[in-house]
């Protein structure tokens, strides 16, 4: 049966919140986690759950964590989309005073996917994780895979930002437009010539000083 569905969207919040990852917590997570060097999730350590620390309070509906890449959620998007999402694996969201923040989730999922854009797009791989990012010089070249969506209408990429295809996001337009936008992406059936899914050896890092002023 033919699909209507030629696009997916990249789900992100109308208002952008950040939350800073406590330099303790991510000083002590195992490195068989989070990427030393990236700080993005390893692939080995799905399905276990990750459990963040924030040093501050959780806002909005998608809070965006510093120096961290993982995804955090509020619960009234996760009940919203829940069964599109029994491929991933949930966490807690440990906030001010290491108390459980009960509104908040951490989600992601293995493997990621790629999106990827023209001969002109440059990728990036961590040379530690070899985690790969797509590096574009504008949103106009990014397309994504068709395959990628065909056994789950969400996905995420390496940085776990959300992708989902039309069906889903007819639901949040009826549902959270006020607080979640879509940003369309075309979907391809193949890589553009010379893709390899490997870009150049990058070696990401925290910058420094990356912690804060107050700390001793
Ligand atoms: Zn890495």
């Amino acid at each position: 049966m033919a699909t209507r569905t030629e696009y997916v969207y990249s789900l992100v919040p109308r208002k952008e919140t950040y939350v800073h990852a406590e330099p303790d917590w991510i000083e002590a997570v195992p490195p068989e986690m989070l990427c030393t060097a990236c700080k993005r999730i390893n692939d080995g350590w799905f399905p276990r759950a990750i459990d963040v620390v924030a040093r501050n309070r959780f806002s909005g509906w998608m809070p965006s964590m510093w120096w961290v890449a993982v995804e955090i959620s509020c619960r009234n998007l996760v009940a919203l989309l829940e069964p599109y999402l029994r491929h991933f694996s949930f966490g807690q969201c440990l906030g001010e005073g290491g108390r459980i923040d009960p509104k908040y989730v951490t989600m992601y999922h293995r493997p990621y996917i790629l999106l990827h854009g023209d001969e002109y797009t440059s990728y990036r791989t961590c040379r530690v994780c070899k985690a790969t990012w797509y590096n574009c010089k504008g949103q106009r070249s990014i397309r994504a895979l068709r395959s990628d969506f065909a056994a789950h209408p969400i996905r995420q990429d390496s940085t776990g930002s959300l992708y989902v295809t039309e069906e889903v996001a007819d639901i949040v337009v009826a549902k959270c437009f006020k607080q979640m936008k879509l940003i369309r992406i075309p979907l391809d059936d193949a890589r553009p010539p010379g893709w390899t899914g490997v870009g150049e050896e990058f070696d990401y890092q925290i910058p420094v000083p990356w912690r804060w002023q107050d700390d001793p």
